[in-house]
């Protein structure tokens, strides 16, 4: 038995804020009544702001991030694509695998864990595609695994060097909502997303931005699927329905969630994520730690990923968290398993909660056996958040 409050510090699912919870705590309604639209529509317009498209569409699928990436898959592209896709992480391992099972062909470019997408060998690629063969590009805006974000800007900026039609799929899960993305100004033809990040709210919708040249291929393609149909779903939503029961009391979270969002102003949001992010890597270098992300430039304002000592197992810190502490961070996935844990802070998050975050880790650390001076992440954190954070171009 634990007193006081458990803390969540893993990339997802997030803190739902209380205004969202109580959002959710409503009675079953009528899904085909003539006003269900009045709750709906305002919510596509609403994720649109949040994914920057005003010419794509955006989709709400029951279901998790892994449903839209299928949605996205089964309604553009046919059995057999050759598609191009970078991993550098357990996340863009997972997309390759769901690309094979579905019938693709990838070719893949590994890079290093820690390494971002590596847009020059994929403006090579493409640039030696002439006659178009590869079908789609696909890149994980923010590796969850690895605390590293990508230049999407960079891989539509060598997709249009060649002239290059594939389309181009982007995994924004931890990103969307929390970091700069713009769907259209990044030419995105399908943008994932999932309810339980940036949005603040409990896992259960899988969300997609849609461009008009991946609905155009949607027409044509003929991969089979059935509950992910776009045609069905545009079909429905254009009134504001679903083409199946959709869980409401989530759709009132997303309302409350995206209210939140608005309020604070969605620039604002992102300048929160980076400044609170800053903190966090302050804290992990005053540790005397390393975090998986390998240059600055790559550094994600949504998590971070902390090496541990070679001395000491990831697991150990994470378990000691989570039994004695009551406090959960995100494990190594796949090759970082106890070698780092990740600290989560994105979504509903704040100075309070980074700062107990770092003191709870450093408390777990030191508990496994980590040389870690005590106080000194917070510290720094603290001093960052008290006066750099101010003035972000003066390091304090
Ligand atoms: N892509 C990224 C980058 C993720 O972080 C996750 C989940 O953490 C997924 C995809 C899978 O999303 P879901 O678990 O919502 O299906």
């Amino acid at each position: 038995m634990h007193s006081g409050h458990s803390h969540l510090f893993i990339p997802g699912p997030t803190n739902v804020p209380e205004a969202v919870r109580q959002a959710m705590n409503v009675p079953q309604q009528d899904m085909r009544a003539a006003d269900f639209g009045d709750l709906t529509l305002p919510l596509f317009d609403g994720l649109k702001r949040v994914f920057k498209t005003t010419e794509g569409e955006v989709m709400i699928f029951p279901g998790s991030g892994t449903s839209a990436w299928e949605a996205a898959i089964t309604n553009t592209l046919n059995p057999g694509d050759k598609v191009l896709m970078a991993r550098y992480g357990q996340f863009s391992t997972l997309w390759v695998k769901m690309a094979e099972m579905l019938g693709l062909e990838p070719i893949v470019v590994d890079v290093p864990w820690g390494a971002g997408v590596p847009w020059k060998e994929i403006g090579r690629i493409l640039g030696r595609d002439k006659d178009d063969e590869i079908k789609a590009v696909f890149v994980t805006h923010n590796e969850t695994a690895t605390g590293v974000v990508s230049d999407i800007e960079a891989v539509r900026r060598v997709m249009d060097e060649c002239f290059h039609e594939a389309l181009l799929f982007v995994d924004g899960v931890s990103s969307i909502g929390s970091l700069d993305f713009r769907m259209d100004q990044w030419g995105v033809d399908l943008a994932v997303t999932g309810s339980q990040k940036g949005l603040m709210m409990p896992a259960g919708l899988g969300i997609l931005g849609v461009s008009q040249k991946a609905l155009a291929a949607s027409k044509a393609n003929t991969m089979r699927r059935a509950y992910y149909d776009f045609a069905d779903m545009r079909q429905f939503n254009k009134d504001g329905y679903f083409p199946y029961t959709p869980p409401t009391p989530l759709l009132h979270g997303l309302r409350a969630a995206l209210g939140l969002i608005d309020a604070e102003g969605l620039d604002n949001v992102i300048a929160r994520h980076a400044r609170l992010a800053e903190g966090i890597r302050r804290g992990v270098a005053a540790w005397g730690l390393d975090i998986v992300a390998e240059h600055r430039s790559l550094q994600s304002n949504t998590v971070t990923a902390v090496r541990v000592p070679d001395t000491v197992d990831a697991r150990e810190v994470l378990r000691i968290a989570y039994e004695d502490l009551n406090c959960s961070f995100g494990s190594g996935l796949a090759r970082l398993a106890g070698k780092v844990f990740r600290i989560g802070h994105l979504g509903s998050f704040n100075e309070g909660m980074a700062l107990t975050a770092l003191s709870l880790a450093e408390l777990a650390l030191v508990k496994a056996g980590a040389k870690v001076p005590l106080g000194a992440g917070v510290a720094a954190a603290s001093g960052w958040l008290a006066h750099g954070a101010q003035t972000p171009d003066k390091l304090v």
